[in-house]
This record gives C-alpha cells, sequence and structure tokens, in this order.
C-alpha cells in the first residue's frame, strides 16, 4: 500500500517532535502529586484526536496540525422528555449538543473564533447524529429542530459537512425518519444562509479531508476514506471494490443496515496512523451474508499495523474480529462505549487476547459502566481507563504520541490519567 514515509517531513519537524516530547515528559513528572492538571493547549504541529465522552453517543473533535479541526459524529438519542438510556455527562442539565459543542469551544485553537471546518456523520443513526422529535428545541429561524450535529452547529459555526447519503439520502433504500429530514432541512437552510458545504464521502479518496490552513508544512498528513456504502478502498490509488452485491439479487431482509453503511477512514501523520469507522462491524449473526463483515476487506486494505484504532459498534457483540486485530494490531484501542451493553464481554476478550496479536496494548473505554464490569468479571479490571473523555496527543512531526484521560464528570478538565509516550508504528519507548 502508499504509506506516507516516514521521513518525509524536514528535519525542523523532527526538532519540533523531540521538543514537544520533551514539554510532554516535564509534564508528565509534574503531574503527580498534585491536585489536579489540566491538558496542556493545542499547539500549531500537534494533532489532538478528542473522544468526547457524553455517556450518549458517539463525537470525536480533531485538530489537525495546522489548525483545520473536525468533528466526526455528535450523538445524542435520548427525545425530549423521554428518560436517558445511560447517565448523560458531566450531567442532564444541558443536551448533548450543547456538552459536544462547549467541550469543543475549549479545546479549539486559541487565537480565533471556534468553528468546525469538517463535519462528519458515520452514519444516520441517533447516537450518531441526534434525534428529534415534536419536542425538541426550534433553531434561531425556526426552520429546523436541534439535536446532535444540528445542535452543535447551532453553537459553533460548521463549514463543511460530510455523509454518506448526500444528495438524495437513498442507500440502500430512500432514508425517510424525522430526525433525516430535520437534518436534511438544515443542510438546505446553512447551504443557502452561510455557504455551508456538503458532499458525500467517497471512499478510496484522500483529498476530501485536507489541511486548510497551512497544507505546505506539513506533508506527511493524509486521511484516506477507506469504506462507505459498501464500496472498500483496495489499497491501491483510489480504486474501491463494492462487497455489497447488486440489492435487486439480495433479499429485502438482507440489504445493508446503517450500522454496515457506515464511513470509515484511516489518518496518518508522519509514522503515526489512526483507525476509526462508525458502527461497522466484522463478526456477522449466524445466517447473515460474508459482506456483513466489513471489517475483513478494510484491514486487508490497510495491511498493516495501525497505531491506535477505535473500536466499531461501541465494542458491542459484532466488531473487533481476529483478522482484524492481527492485521491492525492496536497499540492503544479505544470503545466508544456508554450503554450497559458496551464492550461486550466477547469482544473485551478478543482485545486482550495475546494470541491474536503479541504485543503490548492499552484500551480505554470511554464509559464502562459499573454493571457491565461486574457481569465481565476479572477482565473487566486490564483496561487502561473507564471513564473520561480520551484524548490522543500526537507530537508534531507524528513520532509519537500520549493518551491522556480527562474527567467526564464535570467540565474541570482534569487529567485522570496520562499514558505514554508511545512510539509511532510500534516504536516502543522504554522511557
Ligand atoms: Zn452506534
Amino acid at each position: 500500500m502508499t504509506a506516507v514515509p516516514e521521513t518525509s517531513y524536514p528535519r525542523t519537524a523532527r526538532l519540533a517532535a523531540a521538543l514537544a516530547l520533551v514539554s510532554l515528559f516535564t509534564f508528565a513528572a509534574a503531574a503527580p502529586g498534585q491536585e489536579s492538571t489540566t491538558l496542556p493547549p493545542w499547539t500549531p504541529g500537534t494533532l489532538d484526536i478528542h473522544h468526547i465522552a457524553t455517556g450518549q453517543g458517539n463525537s470525536t473533535f480533531f485538530v489537525l496540525p495546522d489548525g483545520t479541526t473536525m468533528l466526526v459524529d455528535a450523538g445524542a438519542p435520548t427525545l425530549p422528555g423521554q428518560a436517558p438510556i445511560a447517565d448523560p455527562r458531566p450531567d442532564g442539565s444541558r443536551s448533548t449538543g450543547e456538552w459536544i459543542a462547549r467541550y469543543v469551544r475549549r479545546m479549539a485553537p486559541a487565537g480565533r473564533e471556534p468553528e468546525i471546518d469538517y463535519a462528519l456523520l458515520t452514519h444516520f443513526d441517533r447516537d450518531h447524529m441526534g434525534a428529534v422529535s415534536d419536542r425538541s428545541p426550534w433553531s434561531a429561524g425556526e426552520a429546523y429542530r436541534l439535536a446532535g450535529i444540528t445542535d452543535v452547529a447551532e453553537r459553533v459555526p460548521i463549514r463543511a459537512v460530510l455523509d454518506r447519503g448526500w444528495p438524495d439520502y437513498a442507500y440502500p433504500a430512500v432514508i425517510d425518519n424525522p430526525s433525516v429530514a430535520n437534518y436534511r432541512r438544515f443542510l438546505e437552510v446553512r447551504e443557502r444562509s452561510d455557504g455551508l458545504r456538503v458532499e458525500r464521502f467517497v471512499a478510496g479518496r484522500s483529498d476530501q479531508i485536507r489541511l486548510l490552513r497551512d497544507p505546505a508544512a506539513y506533508p506527511a498528513f493524509e486521511v484516506r476514506n477507506l469504506f462507505v456504502n459498501g464500496d472498500v478502498w483496495t489499497g491501491d490509488g483510489d480504486a474501491v471494490t463494492r462487497i455489497v452485491p447488486p440489492l435487486e439479487t439480495v433479499p429485502r431482509e438482507d440489504w445493508p443496515t446503517e450500522n454496515h453503511s457506515s464511513l470509515a477512514f484511516l489518518l496518518r501523520y508522519g509514522g503515526f496512523s489512526y483507525y476509526t469507522g462508525g458502527d461497522l462491524q466484522g463478526v456477522p449473526p449466524d445466517g447473515y451474508p460474508d459482506w456483513a463483515d466489513q471489517e475483513t476487506p478494510i484491514a486487508r486494505a490497510i495491511g498493516e499495523p495501525v497505531d491506535v484504532v477505535v473500536i466499531g459498534h461501541h465494542g458491542s457483540i459484532e466488531p473487533a474480529n481476529a483478522f482484524f486485530l492481527a492485521t491492525l494490531r492496536p497499540r492503544v484501542s479505544i470503545v466508544p462505549a456508554w450503554s450497559k451493553t458496551h464492550p461486550a464481554p466477547v469482544v473485551l476478550k478478543r482485545l486482550l487476547n495475546e494470541r491474536i496479536y503479541p504485543e503490548a496494548r492499552d484500551i480505554f473505554i470511554l464509559e464502562f459502566r459499573d454493571e457491565t464490569k461486574a457481569a465481565i468479571g476479572g477482565r473487566a479490571e486490564r483496561v487502561a481507563s473507564d471513564h473520561g473523555h480520551v484524548v490522543v496527543r500526537v507530537a508534531p512531526g507524528g513520532g509519537s504520541y500520549q493518551v491522556f484521560v480527562l474527567d467526564n464528570r464535570t467540565e474541570s478538565g482534569a487529567v485522570l490519567g496520562t499514558h505514554g509516550p508511545y512510539g509511532s508504528g510500534r516504536q516502543e519507548r522504554e522511557e
């Protein structure tokens, strides 16, 4: 495959990486014994990936090396008046979209008004995009209602949206529910009023998500689109193959679900790599067709280890098959769990299984509920963190990274744990 050469970034970037590592050590050394420490602000050249633990679904905020910002998903599954299906974090006093927006505003690059350059929806389930009812609050112009992604957009400007459905929202069949209809009204209104750009995410491409502010300074940065709507990158140029047969040959009850149609991408920065893929799966239930496993063709296309892997479908029953894990060999796995069925005992068992791959690994779980731990037993103690925002901070140049776990019970931003530094490309650091 066409990996970005690890040596392609200039000497100055490597020097900056070394200096950044020194400052990270200084910070890590200062942490023990202090009451609480907060994450030092983002600085140019650093890549920050914030897995925001709202207890209500997925949302991940990226600050790319040149300050370009990206939000992947803004889940908010609970309808107004409904009891939440899981505990909202920090608490239930604000909407999930508002908590996400407040997090983004705190962590966005300083010195300019916070904004989201790219917003991606991996798929159209409520724990990834939000859900509306006729009791949801209206936007300022009363053209659409606020929940999840539209709620975030009301509070932080969004410049461009990529999703799996634009413009017709008709794969595999017309997507017809109140939340998607509301989201489409939001897109139409904001395209007209604010010049919002909307594109369909296309598998195979590496030019849909780009650095927008200073790309020339970071040539070793790339986002490769891996999968969407049954199309998977082949690992060769921009080429894709289709794993789902023509729909007219497939019984309607076997058509791909929202989860099966999620978008996935691989982010590279120097030697560092990161995978995320919505609710894609790798262990089809008995009786399902082969293509209900999207992870195997994705792992074939990637074909080499990946430093940080976000486990699909919240770690619930079907993700993280053995071939996928044996190929990607994640040093860090992040499980975006929020419900009591996340992660499934069998998935945690696979993530820990050293017969699948023998190397060291750390597993971070955004919300590992007590009843879930009790059902799993002793294995539940072997995770690196069981609650909190999980922040992957990649040093300038991409040669190393750390993982910070931040308090999600308050907005203090207190650091609950610091892990690493890890050498990118599994170059272990024994500091
Ligand atoms: Zn989900």
